[in-house]
């Protein structure tokens, strides 16, 4: 079974220092960029590879893992690394970023433009499940990335990804499901979903989105020996997510203590 403490230990880290950034000196920086459908988030580790500062914004700027307003994208990621550079009083370099399983050949190199449109030195580029992986570590089993546009799974075997493949539905659909129900605007369900106090409330009415995903799951795991699916991405974040995709699934489901923050910070740990 996969031991989440690293992970955890990470994660607390990362949000302490969105807090409050470390100020003590590091002989190089390592920034990571995840740009998503919901959200960005640049995380910056020191030469230790221990998180100091991290900022997240939600942005409309990618859909469904590709970049669709390229202006906006650039703007965002150089403000939120001026806002960085500000709080640690120096220059971050170098950055990696990563995009979604089987979106190399459409990306056309627009997430890596945007990184050095912002201001940075690219120093990788890698696929999303291949960073979290930086953070779970796992050697067998899947990796489901249920983020706000797409649902990526990913299947391990001896620590290498043997498949990839990213499904168009994700967080941004469980909000619209919402904003159906409670007859609320769609920024408003959004905000609704995130606030913990409401998931026991909106777990029913969400429950057939969350047994699509986990059909979605289903179908690409079928024909592989998965004993273990590792759940990461916002939208697990999602009290109980983890029970029901068990059941449709029949395989152990566990999540991190904060599954949103495990890919950027993968992103950073491959810079
Ligand atoms: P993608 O990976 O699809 O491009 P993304 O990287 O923006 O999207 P994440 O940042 O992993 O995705 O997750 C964003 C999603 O997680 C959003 O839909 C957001 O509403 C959802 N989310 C964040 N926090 C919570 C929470 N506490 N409860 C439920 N959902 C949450």
């Amino acid at each position: 079974r996969v031991n989440f403490e690293y992970c955890d230990q990470l994660v607390e880290k990362f949000e302490q220092v969105c807090e409050k950034p470390e100020l003590h000196k590091s002989s190089v920086y390592y920034t990571g960029v995840d740009l998503g459908t919901a959200c960005v988030v640049v995380a910056v580790l020191d030469e230790n590879y221990e998180p100091v500062a991290g900022c997240y914004k939600y942005a409309d700027v990618v859909r469904d893992g590709m970049v669709v307003d390229y202006i906006g994208a650039v703007q965002i990621v150089r403000e939120m690394k001026q806002e960085l550079e500000e709080k640690l009083d120096t220059e971050l370099i170098y950055a990696a970023a990563a995009i979604p399983p089987g979106t190399e050949t459409v990306d056309s190199g627009a997430v890596e433009n945007v990184v050095r449109g912002a201001g940075f030195t690219l120093s990788n580029l890698l696929d999303e499940p291949t960073a979290a992986n930086e953070v779970l570590k796992i050697q067998n089993g899947a990796v489901v990335d249920i983020g706000g546009g797409t649902t990526g799974i990913s299947i391990f075997k001896d620590g290498k990804v043997v498949y990839i493949a990213d499904e168009p539905t994700g967080g941004t659909h469980f909000s619209l499901v919402l904003s159906g129900a409670y007859k609320m605007p769609f920024e408003e369900a959004e905000v609704f979903k995130r606030d913990p106090d409401n998931h026991k409330e909106i777990f029913p009415v969400l429950k057939p989105v969350i047994e699509k995903v986990a059909a979605i799951i289903n179908e690409h795991i079928e024909g592989h020996q998965v004993e273990e699916i590792s759940l990461v991405g916002g939208t697990c974040c999602l009290t109980g997510i983890e029970g029901t995709i068990e059941k449709k699934t029949g395989i152990y489901t566990h999540k991190p203590g904060n599954p949103m923050f495990v890919t950027p910070l993968g992103i950073a740990l491959s810079c």
